[in-house]
């Protein structure tokens, strides 16, 4: 997931607790195979590179994942779009980045675009072999939601996990302690804690995370599904809401829309707060939801 994964656990037992460990680090890697768009033989790599257009049978991993893609590119009006893919990769931000050409650009944006893709039930329809689909922007919020699932069913209480700044929690610390959980300024080097966590799941998307410059200008790997470049309302956001997964989508949603059309769709949806970092005339400037407001000294 190109990122690195913390997982902090308490248990009775030293040894059990290790062995859990590393078998939600399993569940995890099983999830990243399945995610992975473009290299080794998961599922959504073999969607990806079929020569046939049409049906495909999802997992029920995959299928969850894509039907929550789906109500959130149709709450967002596109903002968020898993068929970003054939756009995003032309950016090369894995190798370093580069600005793509206008033409490419132009015929890849031709394929981004939910709308002649079906999703039934399992079954998922893709009329056209160029259409290609990058699950970034929400497979780690999944992994780590997995993770939790693994370590409650095997009784564990007291759990944090962390990828990459898609974080959620169960229980407390011993003695009562509240987990407590750091929120990166993205600019200055200054971390906002927070007094208490309004709900079990945090995630941020910065442009600070995976970017280059050129000529002095950031670009960065959260796209605007519109014009296939970096989107520019935001610097940072980050959302609280109960599941990694829904977390990690409305932070690359949010940074998508824009401060404005951003905070409103967080305060229409329940339990979602967000704090949205954007820059006017050079300024840093951020925004609380009204659940937050007043709560967190940015
Ligand atoms: P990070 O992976 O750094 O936590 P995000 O969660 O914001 O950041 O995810 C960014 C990733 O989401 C990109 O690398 C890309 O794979 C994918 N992505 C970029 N733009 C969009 C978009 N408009 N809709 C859906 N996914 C996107
Ligand atoms: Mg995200």
């Amino acid at each position: 997931m190109n990122t690195s994964v913390t997982v902090m656990i308490y248990t009775q037992n030293k040894e059990r607790g290790e062995r859990l460990i590393k078998e939600a680090f399993e569940e995890a890697g099983r999830i990243e195979r399945i995610m992975e768009p473009r290299k080794g033989d998961g599922e959504l790599r073999q969607i990806n590179e079929r020569n046939r257009s049409g049906w495909f049978v999802l997992s029920p991993e995959l299928s969850a994942v894509m039907e929550e893609a789906w109500r959130y590119y149709e709450l967002s009006g596109g903002a968020f779009d898993p068929t970003i893919a054939p756009v995003k990769w032309l950016w090369e931000f894995d190798e370093g980045g580069k600005i793509p050409e206008e033409t490419e650009l132009k015929d890849n944006l031709r394929f981004v675009g939910m709308s002649s893709i079906e999703l039934r039930g399992d079954s998922l329809f893709v009329p056209d072999t160029r259409i290609k689909f990058d699950l970034g922007g929400v497979a780690k919020g999944f992994a780590v939601d997995r993770m939790i699932d693994y370590l409650q069913k095997n009784d564990v209480e007291s759990i944090l996990v962390n990828a990459g700044g898609d974080i959620a929690f169960r229980g407390e610390k011993p003695g009562e302690k509240p987990w407590v959980i750091g929120m990166r300024h993205p600019r200055l080097n200054r971390t906002i804690v927070l007094s208490n966590n309004p709900y079990p799941a945090v995630a941020t998307s910065g442009d600070y995370e995976r970017c280059f410059f050129e000529d002095g200008v950031r670009y960065h790997h959260i796209l605007d599904p519109e014009s296939g470049f970096p989107a520019r309302g935001c610097i940072s956001v980050t959302v609280w809401t109960n599941t990694a997964m829904d977390a990690d989508i409305l932070a690359t949603t949010i940074f998508v829309l824009g401060p404005e059309k951003g905070l409103a769709l967080a305060e229409r949806l329940d339990n979602v707060e967000t704090c949205i970092y954007f820059e006017t005339d050079g300024h840093v400037e951020s925004v609380l939801s009204s659940g937050v407001r007043g709560r967190i000294g940015l």
